[in-house]
């Protein structure tokens, strides 16, 4: 860099600091919850209100929790896998929507988002190995289809048509949560901020001036990354085989179901979704995965909010034309600096 070019720089650098307040630091906490690590990062003036909008944020992911965990008996999600098979059940207007948005997803998907896998999926310990018989899958399949779930929209009730149907919103809670999380901040005036939980992030803006830098993990590589994503004010998520698996006679068993076969999906190692918010992404990136490669990266390819970056179960990796066309843009401008 010339010695004018280094001046400029510097003087950039000094006004920036200017324009933060003396005291502004990156604040980030942990916690474990939704049966995931919950990382909240903040740039704030203020140490103390740091801390607290922080605190809000984990406190909504813990009301969330209550609401939609199928691990807690007296949550509405446990309530209704109870009890709606027998009756119309009343539940939260959040509750409520949340069902109807995912049921949206299945129409958008051709059923590939599902939240009645768990008719099957509640069957499957991974922590301890267990899965049920193939028999029992097959038994069961008929049970999986979101259209046995009836909405009576006069009463923000739910009805399951058929004994048996369970439902879990674990592919879509935690980008919701994410994006309720976001909100809080927001009207704490906070303007940079990244909140992930487990496979689901969401940006608040830039990193101060450069982008946020978002890993892409190696599926068969815990050390690795497969690839970094610069990304500000998105979301990202993704989905992958490795999280929550076990292994037996070679097969690998984990989280997310295909509802044609009740079995996990198996074309591919993991799907990477970027777009405008959590909620979108999460559903999205457990949709691909279950509908592949090709179909998956046409159904990204024809909306025009969100990317992908699918990797198949050889390692291959793909992306959708939007950021193949952000690539090359790339590659094209680093030659021209080149030259
Ligand atoms: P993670 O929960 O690790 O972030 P995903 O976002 O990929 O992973 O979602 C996987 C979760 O989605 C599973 O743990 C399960 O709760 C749920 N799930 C599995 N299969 C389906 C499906 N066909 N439709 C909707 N949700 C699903
Ligand atoms: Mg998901």
């Amino acid at each position: 860099m010339c010695p004018e070019r280094i001046g400029f720089f510097l003087l950039l650098l000094l006004v920036g600091n200017l324009l933060h307040p003396v005291n502004a630091a990156w604040i980030s906490i942990d916690e474990a919850i939704m049966g995931t690590k919950i990382n909240v990062q903040i740039w704030h003036s203020d140490d103390t209100q740091g801390q607290a909008a922080i605190n809000a944020v984990m406190e909504e992911f813990h009301r969330l929790d209550r609401k939609l965990s199928p691990y807690i008996e007296s949550s509405e999600l446990s309530l209704l896998n109870r009890m709606a098979a027998n009756k119309p059940v009343s539940i939260s207007d959040e509750f409520y929507q949340l069902l109807e948005l995912s049921m949206d997803y299945s129409e958008l998907t051709n059923g590939a988002f599902d939240i009645t896998f768990a008719s099957i999926g509640h069957q499957y310990d991974y922590r301890k190995g267990i899965k049920p018989s193939n028999k029992r899958i097959d038994q069961s399949l008929s049970l999986i289809q979101y259209k046995h779930i009836q909405l009576i929209p006069e009463k923000h009730a739910v009805f399951f048509k058929r004994p048996g149907v369970k439902i879990d919103l674990g592919g879509i809670a935690k980008g919701y949560a994410v994006d309720r999380g976001i909100k809080l901040l927001q009207q704490r005036d906070v303007k940079h901020a990244l909140i992930s939980a487990g496979g689901d992030s969401r940006l608040l803006g830039d990193h101060m001036g450069r982008p946020w830098h978002i890993g892409i993990q190696a599926p068969r590589d815990r050390k690795s990354m497969a690839a970094v994503l610069p990304l500000a004010d998105s979301a990202v998520s993704t989905s992958g085989d490795y999280e929550r698996y076990f292994e037996r006679d070679g097969v690998r068993y984990h989280h997310i179901i295909s509802p044609k076969t009740g079995r996990s999906a198996d074309t591919l190692q993991s799907v990477t979704i970027i777009g405008p918010n959590a909620t979108r992404t999460d559903a999205l990136s457990t949709s691909i995965f279950i509908l592949g490669a090709s179909a998956g990266m046409a159904l990204i390819n024809r909306l025009n909010d969100v990317e992908a970056v699918i990797i198949d179960n050889q390692g291959n990796i793909s992306t959708s034309d939007g950021l193949a066309d952000l690539a090359n843009q790339q590659t094209s401008e680093a030659a021209i600096e080149h030259e």
